[in-house]
């Protein structure tokens, strides 16, 4: 029998109790930011605001807001809060565009964030006996390392195959037994796609039951696709490297992913005025770090577009939940005028049972005009059906598509396996009007 709640008594902390220690901790931790880092003094001089201002909750919207800019201005170190021989760790992102981000973790911030994950997997039924395979890179990306220390803490025992070399993936899976595995869906996917081929089932040849899946943003279709092809139960896992790295689940009942709110406090924005939205509107997450002490975040914008649930879990966590993550600020992109996320054609193609797992969203600029290609694999049998039933389905992708994101997108349905696999995240847009 595994246990119901990692921690208890902070789990299932009554919500005046909860707000109470978090006004506690901003207390705290606007004075400490003030006192230890010339960034945040800085900051706050010019946002006209003093620790002493900040005595109730709602006062964090005095405080300025932080963003990777800053930590990009301030590279490598210059947001920390400690002198650099108290750094445990260091975890680097990779910049896409311009400098990489750092960041630094003392052993206490190391604990936090391995506590945040063991509540995590706990409220998704791991424990003792369970074999998590972490197929997340290990080294300076987050995901690999994390994983291990939560799963490592609720006494489970990890397989860190990290990412790539998958037919090995499968056969450890198989060899050793493995219950659960962290990797991004897109990568769980390929897996399952390589074990078919071997002429393994997932569903009848692992022990494979829970998947935990994230560092990308899915679709709701895509995680009953996963479910229904493999038989695991995925859950949705969130967290950025600013944050320490993943630290937050599903509980078992998948709906929404619960944000401990002793650790963290989230607000959810319209990234265009900085505004907080009403819950349950879409807008950007915002960050405030609790109980974080070598790179605090006070308000820090993470890019991330999802929406706020403040309702009670029946889990009976009482900490706030956010829906799953629409897509980035920076993933948004921008077609004749019109906002779209990958994930919005994500969903639509994963309803349409003909097409496969693997799309490419393409974005290029004809004389003035925007225009947007879905390339889409089709699945094997539709593949060898006839031409015919292709363009009936090329013209009903299409138009399912303009159903759902307001303009006309031109559908390319190619065999399977023509777009390029990825073990870590996918590449999903190739927007040619940067290029
Ligand atoms: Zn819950």
């Amino acid at each position: 029998m595994f246990a119901e709640y990692w921690n208890p008594y902070i789990e299932r902390m009554p919500i005046e109790d909860l707000h109470k220690l978090q006004e506690e901790r901003l207390r705290s931790l606007v004075r400490y930011v003030h006192d230890h880092s010339r960034f945040y003094r800085q900051r706050f001089q010019e946002a006209g605001v003093e620790p002493d201002d900040i005595k109730k909750l709602s006062d964090v919207t005095k405080l300025p807001f932080t963003s990777k800019r800053d930590l990009r201005n301030t590279y490598p170190t210059g947001m920390f809060c400690i002198p650099e021989n108290w750094v445990v760790r260091y975890h680097v992102s990779s910049g896409t565009t311009g400098k990489p981000t750092v960041v630094g973790y003392t052993q206490g911030d190391v604990d936090m964030w391995t506590e945040s994950l063991a509540r995590a997997l706990t409220s998704i039924g791991l424990g003792r006996g369970d074999v998590i395979q972490v197929s997340y890179g290990y080294g300076l990306f987050t995901g690999g390392l994390g994983l291990h220390y939560g799963a490592e803490r609720i006494g489970a025992t990890v397989l860190p195959t990290g990412a790539g070399n998958t037919e090995r993936q499968i056969e450890l899976m198989q060899d050793l037994g493995s219950t659960a595995i962290a990797c991004t869906p897109s990568y769980f996917l390929y897996i399952n796609e390589v074990a078919q081929k071997m002429g393994v089932s997932i569903r009848n040849d692992t022990k494979l039951r829970a998947g935990i899946l994230g560092a990308e943003p899915w679709s709701e279709e895509t995680r009953k696709r996963i479910e229904d092809s493999t038989g695991i139960k995925a859950y949705d896992i969130f967290g950025t490297s600013e944050m320490s790295g993943p630290l937050f689940t599903e509980c078992h009942l998948q709906n929404g992913i619960h944000i401990w709110a002793d650790l963290f406090l989230i607000e959810v924005i319209d990234p265009k005025t900085g505004m907080r939205v009403e819950d349950g509107e879409r807008g950007e997450l915002v960050v405030t770090s609790l109980d974080k002490w070598a790179f605090p975040l006070i308000r820090y914008k993470t890019g991330d577009i999802t929406i706020l649930n403040n309702e009670q879990c029946e889990c009976g966590r009482t900490h706030p939940r956010i829906m799953r993550i629409l897509g980035r600020t920076d993933d948004m992109i921008i077609v004749r005028g019109i906002n779209v996320f990958p994930s919005q054609v994500e969903s639509v193609l994963m309803r349409i049972p003909e097409i496969g797992d693997n799309y490419q969203i393409i974005v290029d600029r004809k004389g003035p005009l925007d225009v947007m290609t879905v390339k889409v694999e089709v699945t094997e049998s539709t593949f060898s059906d006839k031409i015919a039933d292709l363009m009936s389905l090329s013209r009903e992708v299409g138009r399912q598509l303009k159903n759902v994101l307001n303009i006309t997108a031109e559908v390319e349905l190619v065999e399977p396996g023509a777009i390029p696999r990825s073990e870590g995240k996918a590449q999903r847009v190739i927007d040619m009007r940067r290029v």
